[in-house]
């Protein structure tokens, strides 16, 4: 069977528990050695056959789950954290169910997650924005042109942008398009939960330079939006006043 596992954002504890205990009962490992923290490989049983995908192929990667499956082995294919985002899973998946071979998936803490805790801060604040967009720069790999930066930057809501730390200049102005403004708050968070870690905190009108100036061009999320700012109004759910199906709420 193979077992699609999300690694998390990279710290090694911040994989879940159902993850852990089937990396360390797993025969095969492939893991995406470009971003999942080697550090998870300690993880893993001695005489474990381990494999890096970054230096394979989809084919290579099937190939080598099929010999396991034939072998009556165990795969765990590892993917930074969470497998639905930017993890090229569902093609793996679906040629799993062509080659009749069985596969689960468990989820893991994305990025996004990692990098909100780095920043100590809510997409969802009350009164700013309730809504928040994750989404990607195109580049090499397209992007639906309804999906351009531009036209979702029109919203204003929150936004975490994968896989363009190396375009902040393109992205940047993408944005200024939209609904953001010069002085919108930003931050550039690196290798979230890595000892690495780093945070940039900048505006929209910054961003570029303050990338540049901090050296940053891989391996970042790019957070925009008013939510990284100062304002917003308090939460009914917790307001004394408010009345919910737990807590009945005191006039005021
Ligand atoms: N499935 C992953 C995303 C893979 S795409 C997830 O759920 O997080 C790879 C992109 O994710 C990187 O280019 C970067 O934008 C972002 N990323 C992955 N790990 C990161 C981390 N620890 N800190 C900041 N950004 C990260």
């Amino acid at each position: 069977m193979v077992h699609f596992v999300g690694a998390g954002p990279g710290a090694p504890d911040l994989i879940t528990l159902r993850g852990a205990a089937l990396l360390r009962r797993a025969d095969v490992v492939i893991y995406a050695g470009s971003l999942v923290n080697p550090a998870l490989l300690e993880k893993t049983r001695r005489g474990a056959q381990i494999y890096n995908s970054a230096e394979m192929t989809l084919e290579e990667v099937l190939e080598r789950m099929r010999q396991a499956e034939t072998q009556g082995q165990d795969t765990v294919r590892l993917h930074t954290g969470d497998a639905s985002l930017y993890g090229a899973v569902r093609e793996q998946m679906d040629a799993l169910d062509a080659l009749g071979i069985p596969w689960d998936d468990t989820p893991g803490v994305s990025s996004f997650c990692g990098a909100a805790a780095a920043l100590g801060a809510e997409y969802t604040l009350p009164g700013v924005s309730q809504t928040l967009i994750l989404t990607r720069m195109a580049g090499r790999t397209g992007v639906p042109e309804r999906e351009n930066l531009p036209a979702l930057a029109a919203h204003g809501a929150s936004m975490a942008i994968f896989l363009s730390s190396g375009r902040m200049e393109a992205v940047q102005q993408a944005l200024l398009e939209g609904a953001y403004r010069e002085d919108t708050p930003a931050a550039i968070v690196y290798k979230a939960t890595w000892p690495e870690e780093r945070v940039v905190r900048c505006t929209v009108g910054t961003l570029a330079a303050a990338g540049a100036a901090a050296g940053i061009t891989k391996t970042a999320l790019l957070l925009i939006g008013d939510f990284l700012g100062t304002d917003y109004t308090r939460s009914k759910l917790y307001d004394p006043s408010f009345t919910t199906e737990f807590r009945k709420g005191r006039e005021a």
